[in-house]
């Protein structure tokens, strides 16, 4: 337990499970009040009531019910302190001659339009407060993959948001930064590892660790605290002077 965000109030979508429930709980050991988002609404309720928090069942990629919560998030309290947009979804590889238009339009509507309609609808509470934004984009928001174009795409333009955002609000003394982890151990990554395996007729682990962590220098996954523990910094005080950034945490993947 610590004090970093005593007195904060931070919003995190994608609450509910892996890094952004890691995120949401880091926070509120840190002194904040957390508004938990998720579209899973059962998810987010069970991590929110351990962590003395608040639940909201919001798609992101829907303006009416993004602009509903911020409303809410106003009402209750006097503006934000922190947004966290970090719900995401990561689909299956596919090459471009293959692509699901479907599943393209699908990934770029809660990874892209969810983080700008987040970022949209904080900025008035956020300027009430000097806020900060900490948006998640990806290693692959750094360098495109085979079969990962919709992903990559997406995790790019979180990256380009951050930086034309942070533009636009420094004045205000809202600061703006992303994340880029690398492979994070969470269960939605081990199970498309596991579904990935099945179809290639390989063994999980050897998948893991031939295309994942093979690559990391360190040699292995990283953990969702460790991602947590770069939101805090980026989050916190002690980034007061750090905007328009993209942080690694990739275990020294390339
Ligand atoms: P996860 O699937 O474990 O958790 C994502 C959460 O977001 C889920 O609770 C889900 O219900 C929620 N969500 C999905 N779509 C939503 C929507 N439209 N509205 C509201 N909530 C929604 O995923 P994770 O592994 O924790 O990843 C979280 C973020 O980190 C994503 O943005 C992902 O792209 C990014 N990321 C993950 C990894 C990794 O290896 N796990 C690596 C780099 C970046």
């Amino acid at each position: 337990m610590g004090t970093q965000l005593e007195g904060k109030r931070a919003l995190v979508t994608g609450a509910g499970a892996g890094i952004g429930e890691a995120i949401a709980r880091r926070f509120a050991g840190e002194g904040a009040s957390v508004l938990l988002v998720d579209r899973a609404c059962d998810a987010c309720e069970s991590v929110a009531g351990a962590i003395g928090g608040r639940a909201f069942t919001v798609d992101v990629s829907r303006e009416d019910e993004v602009a509903q919560l911020f409303q809410a998030c106003d009402e209750e309290g006097d503006g934000l302190d922190v947004l966290v947009n970090n719900a995401g979804i990561v689909p299956p590889r596919v090459d471009a001659e293959a692509m699901d238009m479907a599943l393209w339009d699908a990934v770029q509507a809660v990874n892209v339009r969810g983080v700008i309609l987040c970022t949209k609808y904080a900025i008035p509470l956020l300027k009430k407060r000097r806020g900060t934004i900490v948006n998640m984009a990806s290693l692959s928001g750094l360098q495109g993959r085979r079969g990962h174009s919709p992903y990559s795409a997406s995790k790019f333009a979180v990256r380009a948001i951050t930086e034309s955002v942070a533009q636009e609000v420094g004045g205000y003394g809202i600061r703006v930064n992303s994340l880029c982890p690398g492979t994070v151990g969470t269960a939605s990554m081990h199970t498309r590892i596991a579904t990935r395996a099945a179809k290639e007729g390989r063994d999980p682990d050897e998948l893991l660790q031939t295309e994942f962590v093979g690559g990391a220098v360190l040699g292995r996954v990283i953990e969702p605290d460790e991602i947590a523990d770069a939101a805090l910094f980026l989050a916190s005080d002690a980034a007061g002077a750090i905007t328009g950034e993209h942080l690694r945490i990739d275990a020294g993947r390339r």
